[in-house]
């Protein structure tokens, strides 16, 4: 049988696949904790975590086996029927981040759009706002997914560009601006003001200490919903359960998604209390795959070992060496180092011709895999599950590389 090479793949992609991302020139075929191997067999520390959806680490032996035992059992009814899995998540979520419920969906954007739903259909049974006038507020930079509606909230044009018309509703403010959030809760149609505790795709920007605090006060007092999206900063990644515990906000709605699977299937969720949740009524909202048994098990698998293996604990440890080791390298390409927990990221200036992505390429060299956000940064996000002695070796290899360019 004749072997491919990482070249043959990456070909082979670039002609049948739709060229809608551009990766890091490397091809992955197993992985196992921090780290994964290429089909040369060539061993790397997985620095980008699948976009923090691998929290738990590759192939968690106890996800893995919750995923392999239900498998052979049932995977996927429908919510045509009941299945004898699904009620027991949705006890486990509700109980574990303290919500009245939660409604289950596959991707991140689908949860988003869900919660975008959700707030649109609370803002004419309760708050009683006049039809078809409710709107959302939402932050310049923010990442929502992909939808067509999520895209309406984008101001990066690459998102955003060439696919209107857009859906209306929204109203764009700065980030981590009170002020400027104060002056558009004084319209009395907005409804809710959706916000990632920290903007992770943007290049991980954390707002000031105290901004959703100021946030979630200004919400209630202007009876608006307070949505967090917590796709990528929750389950443990920036030092807590959810990044909004850092200022201990219970947002009103919930979303999550990545993490909650571990890696291993798309999954995604949304909580809230009866007063938003049962707006929606049979029939109005669902997905074909949403609350599957699968799903369930997996997901309860993958939160047990977020708690039984004090990943967010961990995150807030290990980050901490992380940053103070980063600010230590002495390269003119390091523009700055900023981060919570194990969500980090450099700002690269470009320096001799060399770039972000040079840098990862070089990284690459030296056993380390990460991905260029927006040119100039990249994002330092490795398995939570990460050793201190694994985080000192992975920083001698980032070190190394910088010092080599
Ligand atoms: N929300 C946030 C904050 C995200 O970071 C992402 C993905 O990166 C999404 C939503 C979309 O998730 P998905 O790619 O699963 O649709």
């Amino acid at each position: 049988m004749q072997t491919l090479t990482s070249k043959d793949y990456m070909d082979r992609e670039a002609r049948f696949g739709a060229h809608n991302y551009h990766p890091i020139p490397v091809v992955l075929e197993r992985g196992e904790g921090v780290f994964v191997w290429d089909v040369e067999g060539k061993k790397y520390y997985d620095f980008l975590a699948a976009y923090s959806a691998v929290n738990q680490g590759h192939c968690h032996p106890k996800i893995i086996k919750a995923m392999i035992d239900q498998a052979q059992k049932l995977t996927l009814t429908s919510r045509a029927f009941y299945n004898n899995v699904l009620g027991e998540w949705e006890e486990y979520m509700s109980k574990l981040f303290g919500y009245d419920k939660m409604l289950p969906m596959n991707s991140g954007a689908e949860a988003d759009e869900t919660a975008l739903k959700l707030i649109r259909k609370w803002a004419y049974k309760v708050k009683g706002i006049p039809k078809l006038q409710a709107k959302i507020i939402v932050c310049n930079g923010n990442f929502h997914g992909r939808t067509i509606t999520i895209i309406s909230m984008s101001s990066d044009p690459d998102a955003y560009n060439d696919y209107g018309p857009y859906t209306p509703g929204f109203i764009n403010i700065p980030y981590n601006n009170i002020p400027e959030l104060e002056k558009a809760l004084a319209d009395p149609n907005v409804a809710g003001f959706l916000v990632e505790p920290i903007q992770a795709e943007a290049g991980v920007y954390v707002p000031e200490e105290g901004f959703l605090k100021k946030a979630y006060d200004l919400c209630k007092k202007h009876n608006v919903l307070f949505v967090a999206d917590e796709v990528q900063t929750g389950l443990g990644r920036t030092g807590r359960m959810l990044a909004c515990d850092h200022e201990n906000v219970r947002p009103d709605i919930l979303i999550l998604g990545k993490a909650i699977s571990g890696g291993t299937m798309p999954v995604s969720c949304v909580l809230a209390d009866n007063e938003i949740m049962l707006t929606i009524k049979p029939g109005e909202h669902g997905s074909t795959y949403g609350g599957n048994p699968l799903a369930a098990q997996v997901s309860m698998a993958a939160l047990d070992v977020i708690q039984e293996e004090r990943l967010a604990e961990n995150a807030e440890t290990l980050g901490k060496i992380f940053r103070k080791e980063m600010k230590k390298i002495n390269s003119e390409l390091i523009e700055v180092v900023r981060g919570k927990g194990l969500l980090n990221a450099v700002a690269i200036k470009p320096t001799n011709g060399k770039t972000a992505w040079d840098v990862c390429l070089a990284m690459k060299e030296n056993g380390i895999l990460a991905k260029p956000t927006h040119e100039h940064i990249i994002r330092f996000t490795p398995p939570l599950i990460i050793t201190e002695d694994q985080l000192y070796d992975a920083l001698e290899r980032i070190k190394k590389t910088f010092m080599e360019l």
